[in-house]
This record gives structure tokens, C-alpha cells and sequence, in this order.
């Protein structure tokens, strides 16, 4: 009964509607199938510009998706690094491509010249290269107030750490960070995703997002390929991962890159 009466009543919606005004087709699909809001973005980034991303930015490419590649361009062309010209690849394949320094330092380690040679150069050696960076990754995570302040001062408009999310070991971090971060220089993650990180676990991280009111989860990657690594994913864990990821469009969950999940603009570099 209760079934019969809500599609009279839709019925009688629609016969008001198409008295009071034409519907177009179009429309009318949309009224009757609004899109499910997007309430938590997930961001796929992939740290250390290594040899084994072209084949995760296929993956991606494959399921509409783009990544987040944050490289050292110290070590482009290096064994088992990607070379000059892959990277202008991924980013011509519209994927991210944002600095990770020179040659992966610890920022917190340096002076304030150091940090802005570790970044500024790398930036610039990028921008050279072709490309438009907005976003950084600091190596190890391993930030201080310095650094923050030199990444804004070389032209970057937003910064990732590592950690602060929830992971399993942290259970009073929260799931996700704000739609718009507060701190843009010290984007959070949960920690770094390791070999022994199971597919049920990588799932676990974007449930405790959505259940915690959706927001921003950037995730950290390294290396994809079969046990090559403390830092490493597996390819077969990673397509059951993604698959599974673009699935949950139908719950509002989408994937995008930092800079885009962020609003982050290219700004230009400063005077040499
Ligand atoms: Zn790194």
C-alpha cells in the first residue's frame, strides 16, 4: 500500500510539474536521479618518482582516475627512477606532478637556505622542465616551521606531510582532514602505505573517512610492484583497491589530485 500511494503521489508531482512548466528531457533525469554528493575525496599520491608509476598511472588512467606523483628531480634519470621525460608524460596524462625536494632530504635537519635549495631549485628544475607545481611533498614527512614557510616562499600553494590521519595504530587521530585543510602547508595522511598494509586495511582507512564525515584523505604511496620493499604495494593489491575505490562513487566518495582535492593554484617562482 505504502509503495502504491508514494507512486501516486509522485505521479500527481509530476502532472503539477508538467502543468506549471516544460521540463526538457535532460532535466527531468537529473530531478529524477539527483548525483550523490561528493563527500569524501581521496587522493592517491605516489612519492619518490619511481620507475614503477608509469604502470600505477595506467592503472589509474584505466578507471578515469588521476594521482598526485611527487618527485626528486636530484635523482630523474637515476636507476630505478623515472626519467625527465616520464615524468612530463604523467603530467601530460593529467596527473599531478608536485616537488618532493632535490634529493630527498629532511627538511627539519637544514637551515633555512638549505630548505629553500632543497625546494626552490627543485621547483624551479620542474617549471623548466614545463610543467606547473602547486603542490610539495615533504620527504619523510620530517617538517618544521621553516619549511612551511619556504614552501609558500618558492611558489607552493599547499604542502603534504605524512601521518596525523587515522591508521590502525592510531586510533585518537581523526579519519580524514577537512574538506579545506586548515593548515595548507601541513596536509595530514594516515602513514605511509608498507608492504605489510592489506587490502583490507587500505579499504578500512576510506570507510573511517566516509564514517567520520567524509573530508580529505590523502593516501602515500612509494614503489607498486611484488615485494620489492618496505615501502611497497603490490600491483594485484592495488587494482582490487582501486576497483573497489571506484565503486564507492555511489557513496559520494571520489578520487582527485591534491591539488585539485585542495583548490591549490600554480603561483609563479620567486626572483632567483
Ligand atoms: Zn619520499
Amino acid at each position: 500500500m505504502k509503495i502504491v500511494y508514494r507512486m501516486g503521489t509522485l505521479l500527481a508531482m509530476s502532472v503539477v510539474l508538467a502543468m506549471s512548466a516544460p521540463v526538457l528531457p535532460a532535466e527531468a533525469a537529473r530531478t529524477a536521479a539527483p548525483p550523490r554528493k561528493v563527500t569524501t575525496v581521496v587522493s592517491l599520491t605516489f612519492d619518490d618518482g619511481d620507475a614503477t608509476h608509469p604502470s600505477v598511472a595506467r592503472m589509474l588512467e584505466r578507471r578515469g582516475m588521476r594521482g598526485t606523483f611527487y618527485v626528486n628531480t636530484g635523482a630523474i634519470g637515476h636507476t630505478g627512477k623515472l626519467t625527465r621525460g616520464q615524468v612530463i608524460a604523467l603530467a601530460r596524462a593529467g596527473h599531478e606532478v608536485g616537488g618532493h625536494t632535490l634529493t630527498h632530504v629532511r627538511l627539519d635537519e637544514l637551515t633555512r637556505d638549505e630548505q629553500r635549495g632543497q625546494i626552490c631549485d627543485d621547483r624551479r628544475t620542474l617549471v623548466r622542465w614545463g610543467l606547473r607545481p602547486a603542490t610539495l611533498a615533504y620527504p619523510f614527512g620530517a617538517v618544521d616551521a621553516d619549511a612551511k614557510a619556504v614552501a609558500r616562499g618558492c611558489g607552493y600553494d599547499a604542502a603534504r606531510t605524512v601521518g596525523g590521519l587515522r591508521r590502525w595504530g592510531c586510533l585518537g587521530c581523526p579519519a580524514g582532514e577537512t574538506p579545506r585543510p586548515k593548515d595548507r602547508y601541513g596536509i595530514r595522511t594516515p602513514g605511509s602505505v608498507r608492504e605489510d598494509t592489506s587490502l583490507r586495511q587500505l579499504k578500512q582507512q576510506v570507510l573511517n573517512a566516509e564514517k567520520g564525515g567524509g573530508g580529505l584523505l590523502p593516501l602515500v604511496f612509494h614503489r607498486v610492484c611484488d615485494a620489492c620493499g618496505v615501502y611497497s604495494v603490490p600491483p594485484k593489491v592495488m587494482n582490487e583497491f582501486l576497483d573497489w575505490l571506484a565503486a564507492r562513487g555511489t557513496r559520494g566518495t571520489v578520487v582527485k589530485t591534491l591539488e585539485e582535492a585542495v583548490g591549490a593554484r600554480y603561483r609563479p617562482l620567486p626572483p632567483e
